[in-house]
């Protein structure tokens, strides 16, 4: 069947009224639940051969996030596809207002290929458990679990629900020429608009989950060494191919260098050396490519090397580094961290005004004056204080960029609403109804109506 077949098929079976049945939805989540327990070590085998992922970073960033998420919209999906009773103004009186949380139809979600597993499926279990049909097109790019999703969905489910569909740039183009209901997206800025151009044909809703520099700062007042420790994680996972990664380091000069220091310290003992297992490759030699051209070696600290056949870039810090650096005119996305200094917070948060809204943001302190100033001033997608990544874990928060950094958000109750159209309604009595709405007007009514509006 071509995908064309494929989405009518799915039109049909949404308007057969069977996705908007909650026991459905919960027992097709729970059978995906199944599906992924069982092919687990089949999807370690094949996210390894596309990166060098471990099982254990595929463990904790993917695969426990699917199920995790699985999980929460089985427990609570009653509570979030309940009418949403609301109060009845005046007006409207005797009558009974609710919202609905309708299913949109036909959604298709685009994957990234950073978090291939995560980034694919929790947008379409997110569209399923809000009742929809579901069009998952992985990116091709992480090769091996692109195919490794295809197969084990497409082999346990019904096409005309949820389908994997494999391809590139020339399939995405072509499918992005169809109607959809909605369009999940993730992936970079340039190709959200692509995205966002062909809904609007459409007028299809999108949620566009981007990238950008999501800066973190580090003030005079941070506990050095716990800062250092966390933004070494942040940056290294995934060899900083993660699009909430601190993209560079804005750190008060008073303890720039102290904070280098440390941050050698943590690169040297947490081993990410590209022959541990828990250090990534690159994704591929285009990326690499790019990344290597933005490493300046009179600016390096720590790292620098690298090697295109293993496809291996070292942890690598720069220092002394302005806004004028090749490594700080786009998304890095990789295992080099530069890092800048400023003399005073403002000034800090200047610079980061003057580019575009990250999708994360983080700040290093222990002052609350700092903590408030950041959180109120700056303008991101989500963030974290004293930490960089985690609120991405927080499944009660909302996830998502704004302005060029993305549109929407998504996880948890949030992941059901992105997929679900909050239809008003309205009850009205069929008594007790004054006359006041019906011509002819008189003077009088006109008076109790200024009174009542
Ligand atoms: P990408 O934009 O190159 O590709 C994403 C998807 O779009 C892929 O499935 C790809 O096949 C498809 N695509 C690519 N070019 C297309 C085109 N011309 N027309 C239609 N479809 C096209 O992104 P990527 O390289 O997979 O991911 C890296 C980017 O994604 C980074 O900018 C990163 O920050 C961002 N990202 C954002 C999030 C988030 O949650 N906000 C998560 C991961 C990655």
């Amino acid at each position: 069947m071509n995908i064309q077949d494929i989405l009518k098929s799915q039109r049909e079976f949404f308007n057969s009224q069977k996705t908007k049945d909650l026991s459905f939805r919960k027992a097709q989540l729970k059978k995906l639940g199944e599906v992924i327990r069982k092919n687990e070590p089949f999807l370690y085998e094949e996210i390894y051969k596309d990166f060098g992922k471990s099982k254990y970073d595929t463990f904790t960033t993917e695969i426990s996030f699917i199920l995790n998420d699985i999980e929460f919209y089985i427990k609570n999906l009653n509570s979030l596809a309940k009418p949403d009773h609301k109060a009845t103004n005046i007006v409207n009186m005797p009558g009974n207002s609710r919202v609905y949380y309708d299913p949109l139809g036909c959604t298709l979600v685009i994957g990234a290929w950073n978090y291939p597993y995560q980034l694919s499926l929790s947008p379409m279990i997110a569209a399923m458990a809000a009742g929809n049909c579901c069009i998952l097109k992985p990116s091709e790019v992480a090769e091996y679990t692109m195919k490794a999703m295809a197969k084990i969905i497409n082999e346990s489910f019904d096409s005309n629900y949820i389908f994997v569909a494999e391809g590139g740039v020339q399939e995405s183009t072509e499918i992005l020429k169809m109607k959809f209901d909605k369009i999940f997206f993730t992936g970079s800025t340039r190709v959200g608009q692509i995205v966002y151009e062909a809904a609007a044909k459409h007028l299809t809703p999108v949620t566009l989950e981007l990238g950008g520099k999501s800066p973190t700062i580090v003030t005079a007042n941070a506990n050095l060494d716990v800062a250092a420790k966390r933004i070494v994680w942040g940056k290294f996972l995934n060899a900083g191919q993660t699009c909430v990664a601190p993209d560079y380091i804005l750190a008060d000069k008073k303890i720039e260098s102290d904070l280098l220091e440390k941050l050698k310290f943590y690169i040297e003992k947490f081993k990410y050396q590209p022959e541990s297992s828990h250090y990534m490759k690159i994704i591929n030699e285009r990326n690499f490519d790019r990344l290597t051209k933005l490493i300046d070696k009179e600016k390096v600290l720590l790292g620098g090397n690298y090697d295109r056949e293993k496809r291996h870039i070292e942890p690598t810090v720069m220092k002394n580094v302005t806004w004028q650096d090749a490594v700080m005119q786009e998304e890095i996305f990789g295992p080099i961290l530069p890092v800048l200094s400023f003399e005073t917070l403002d000034e800090a948060f200047s610079q980061v005004e003057a580019h575009d809204k990250p999708l994360s943001a983080y700040l290093f302190t222990d002052k609350d004056d700092e903590k408030e100033k950041f959180t109120k001033r700056l303008c991101f997608g989500g963030g974290c204080i004293n930490d960089v990544i985690m609120h991405f874990g927080n499944h009660n928060l909302p996830f998502g960029g704004v302005g060029a950094s993305g549109i929407g958000n998504y996880h948890g109750k949030y992941g059901f609403y992105a997929f679900s159209h909050e239809k008003a309604m309205m009850d009205r009595a069929t008594w007790g109804e004054p006359d006041l709405k019906y011509p002819p007007y008189t003077e009088s009514k006109l008076n109790w109506v200024k009174k009542l509006l």
